[in-house]
C-alpha cells in the first residue's frame, strides 16, 4: 500500500468549510485506491496570528517542506487587515512559497459543458463540440518581473523614478519549461510558449530556451504567442489552448482572464510545484463576505484535491474520478449560491460536498 502524507493548512473565512469537503473527497479516494492517507492539520494565516502571533511559524514551515503535499484552504479577512503588511495572513503564503521553493504554479481553467451559459464568452467561442475549453497556464512563479533587481523609487519628489527588472537564467527558464512540457505530454501535447520576444532581450532568451527544450519532448507540440496577442487568442479561441507556459507577471495577469472565462472563482484549483515539494490551493480567497454561512462552493478545493492525486499520489485513475464526479454533479444540476442562475435553487457547501462524494464513491466502487 502506497503512502501520502498531507499537511492541511485550512486557514481562514471559508478556508475551512471549503477545505472539510475536500478531504472527504480525498479520503474516500484514498481508501478506494489503496493509499495509506497521514493528515495533519496546522494553523495558517490569521488563525495563526491569533495564536502565534505570526501568520505562519517555523515549525510548520519546516513541517510544509517535509510533507508529501501541502493542502490549503484559504487566509486573511478584515480582522487582520490594519496589521502592518509584513505582519499581515498573506505574508504567511509567500513566506510558504518561498520556504518550500515552488516555482511553478499551475492554474488549470476548464468550463464544465454543464456551466456553459456561465460564461462570459459566447457558447460558439467557449466551447467546441460540445466541449468546454480546457487549458492549464503554467506560470513561472519565484523570478521575473515581480522579483528581479535592482528595483527601486529613487530621486527628489516630483522627479522621481521607479523601476523593476524582468530577469531570467537560463536554468530558470529551463526548469520551468520543463514542468510545461511534461504537463503538455499528460494532456493533449500541445504546448504554448508565451513570451515578448519582438521587445524585451530576455524573453528572446525565454524563446531560444524553450526551444531548445523541444527536442527532448518530441511528442509535445510546442509553439511561441507574443503576450499581447495571446491575451486576444484566449478569447477568441480558447478551445484551441491546451497548455500554456510563461513569466510570472504575465501568467497573473493571463491566468485571471482565465478564471473569468470559467463563469465563477468557486471553480478554479491551483497547484504551486518545485522540485521536491507541492502545495495545492484553490485560487479564491477567504471570503469573509459568506463565510460562516454554509453557502461556499466547494469544489475549487475539491478538483484541488485532483490536482494533488495527480501531480503528488500520481494517481491519474483517483484525479480522473474526482474531476468526473464533479462534471456529473454539474450536469445533474447542482449549483452552489454563486452557480446558480435566477430561478434556479442553490445547495450549501455540505450538499454539493456529498454529492460529490457519493459520485467519487460510486466510480471508485
Ligand atoms: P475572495 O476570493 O475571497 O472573494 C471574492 C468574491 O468571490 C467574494 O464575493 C466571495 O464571496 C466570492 N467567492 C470566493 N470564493 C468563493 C467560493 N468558494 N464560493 C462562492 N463564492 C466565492 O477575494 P477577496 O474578497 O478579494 O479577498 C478576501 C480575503 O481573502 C482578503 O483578506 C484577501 O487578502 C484574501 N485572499 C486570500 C487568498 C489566498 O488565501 N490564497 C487569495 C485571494 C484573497
Amino acid at each position: 500500500m502506497s503512502k501520502l502524507d498531507v499537511l492541511v493548512l485550512a486557514g481562514d473565512g471559508i478556508g475551512p468549510e471549503v477545505t472539510v469537503e475536500g478531504l472527504k473527497v480525498l479520503q474516500a479516494a484514498c481508501k478506494a485506491g489503496g493509499i495509506a492517507l497521514a493528515l495533519e492539520h496546522g494553523d495558517f494565516g490569521g488563525a495563526s496570528i491569533d495564536k502565534h502571533g505570526e501568520p505562519i511559524t517555523g515549525a510548520m514551515l519546516d513541517r510544509a517542506r517535509q510533507a508529501d503535499g501541502v493542502l490549503l484552504g484559504a487566509c486573511g479577512g478584515p480582522k487582520w487587515d490594519k496589521l502592518a503588511t509584513d505582519k499581515r495572513p498573506e505574508k504567511g503564503l509567500l513566506g510558504l512559497r518561498a520556504h518550500m521553493e515552488v516555482f511553478a504554479n499551475l492554474r488549470p481553467a476548464r468550463l464544465f459543458a454543464a456551466l456553459a451559459g456561465a460564461s462570459p464568452l459566447k457558447p460558439e467561442r467557449s466551447s467546441s463540440g460540445g466541449v468546454g475549453f480546457d487549458f492549464v497556464v503554467v506560470r513561472e512563479l519565484v523570478g521575473g518581473l515581480y522579483f528581479g533587481s535592482p528595483r527601486f523609487i529613487e530621486g527628489s519628489p516630483g522627479n522621481r523614478r521607479g523601476a523593476n527588472t524582468m530577469t531570467y537564467t537560463e536554468n530558470e527558464i529551463r526548469r520551468i519549461g520543463r514542468v510545461a512540457f511534461e504537463t503538455a505530454r499528460k494532456r493533449r501535447k500541445k504546448l504554448t510558449s508565451v513570451d515578448k520576444a519582438n521587445v524585451l532581450e530576455v524573453m528572446a532568451l525565454w524563446r531560444e530556451v524553450m526551444t531548445s527544450l523541444a527536442p527532448e519532448y518530441p511528442d509535445v507540440a510546442l509553439d511561441h504567442l507574443y503576450v499581447d496577442n495571446c491575451a486576444m487568442q484566449l478569447i477568441l479561441r480558447p478551445t484551441d489552448f491546451d497548455v500554456l507556459v510563461t513569466e510570472n507577471m504575465f501568467g497573473d495577469i493571463l491566468s485571471d482572464l482565465a478564471a473569468a472565462a470559467t463563469g465563477s472563482i468557486g471553480l478554479l484549483p491551483s497547484a504551486a510545484v518545485g522540485e521536491r515539494n507541492a502545495l495545492y490551493e484553490p485560487v479564491h480567497g477567504s471570503a469573509p463576505d459568506i463565510a460562516g454561512q454554509g453557502k461556499a462552493n466547494p469544489l475549487a478545493s475539491i478538483l484541488t484535491i485532483a490536482m494533488l492525486l495527480e501531480h503528488t499520489a500520481r494517481r491519474s485513475d483517483l484525479a480522473g474520478a474526482v474531476n468526473a464526479a464533479v462534471e456529473a454533479v454539474l450536469a445533474a444540476g447542482l449549483r452552489t449560491a454563486d452557480l446558480a442562475r435566477p430561478g434556479e435553487t442553490a445547495v450549501g457547501t455540505v450538499a454539493m460536498g456529498d454529492a460529490v462524494l457519493r459520485e467519487v464513491q460510486k466510480r471508485l466502487a
